[in-house]
């Protein structure tokens, strides 16, 4: 018999926990029929509204619940890895609690990993309920990950995916502060494979990604996994230089003339780029600091259902 861990990040989810609790309680019953265990870890990740509540509530009737509550905000990326910090599964699903992702999968990864993969995580086929704008943005944003980084991150996939208890173990170890979950799950390495499905429009409520949590995910993505930035900024350097040298070379020949306007010009453009690289250098600074900071990824409030 196997235990099957699920870890549901879970902020502000008051209007629909309910509703996925049951369905994915439902969804794990293949599981069940085929003689294994599972366990349903709620990370409540600082919730103002009733989620808490509800979950607690759960764990009152249900032994396969488990809570774990941050004592405020700390993020989806840190409440997915504190879900896998306290799980005890030898298979470990992250899933999303707005059914964006349909547990009825999880069956079907089981069984992949049953076959011997150690990540089989979700590919999205088709993605309802999104803007125009979100998938032009992230199609881009996968296409320049991909280009940027050795570490083959996978596209057209989220944090939807089984990962074997070996996996957990490898991306518990890696110890950085701004997480990328997708990317640390490509990293460790081990047999990976997809499992297609089509992502359903959110079942309630609205997202809780607004865009500046979603550029934060997209800058942890390339900065934690590419040096590419920097050595674009260098190259840039290296050009620009060469350019700088040609022109002074011009301006001795051409001196009686001034072109005040085309210097200007030329100034704004060099100090922009010049910024850009200080900003550039900056991303890698900031989280350099973050290391050596070495604050815990979060702070636990409570915990339910846990026998400790
Ligand atoms: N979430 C979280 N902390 C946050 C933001 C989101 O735990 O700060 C959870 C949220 O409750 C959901 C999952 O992360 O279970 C994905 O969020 P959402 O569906 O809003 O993102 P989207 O699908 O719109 O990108
Ligand atoms: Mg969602």
């Amino acid at each position: 018999m196997s235990l099957i861990s699920v870890i549901v990040p879970v902020y502000n989810e008051e209007e629909l926990i309910e509703q996925s609790y049951k369905r994915i309680t439902d969804a794990l019953l293949p599981v069940v029929q085929a003689g294994d265990d599972y366990e349903l870890l709620f990370v409540n990740d600082g919730s103002h509204d009733r989620s808490q509540e509800i979950i607690a509530n759960f764990a009152k009737t249900d032994s396969h619940v488990k809570l774990i509550s941050f004592s405020r905000n700390f993020g989806h990326q840190v409440a997915v890895s504190a879900g896998m910090d306290h799980a005890g599964g030898d298979a470990v699903v992250i899933i999303d609690a707005d059914m964006q992702d349909p547990p009825e999968v999880i069956a079907e990864m089981v069984v992949k990993w049953r076959e011997g993969y150690d990540v089989v995580y979700g590919k999205r086929r088709k993605r309802a309920g999104e803007s125009a704008f979100k998938k032009f943005t992230a199609a881009t944003y996968y296409k320049i990950l991909k280009s940027f980084t050795t570490v083959d991150i996978p596209t057209d996939t989220g944090d939807f995916r089984l990962i074997s208890r070996r996996v957990c173990l490898a991306m518990r170890s890696l110890p950085e502060h701004n997480r990328y979950v997708r990317g640390l799950a490509s990293w460790v390495g081990f047999r990976q494979v997809a499992v297609e499905f089509d992502r359903e429009a959110r079942m309630a409520g609205e997202t809780k990604y607004p865009l500046k949590k979603m550029i934060k995910l997209a800058m942890d993505g390339i900065f934690s996994f590419s040096y590419v930035p920097v050595r674009m900024l260098l190259n840039a350097g290296l050009w620009l230089g060469v350019l700088g040298f040609l022109g002074g070379i011009c301006a001795l020949i051409w001196l009686p003339y001034n072109f005040p306007v085309i210097t200007f010009a030329i100034c704004m453009f060099f100090t922009g780029i010049i910024l850009m690289g200080m900003g550039i250098l900056g991303e890698y600074i900031t989280r350099i600091t973050d290391e050596v900071r070495a604050r815990p990824l979060y702070v636990v409030k409570e915990k339910i259902g846990f026998n400790e």
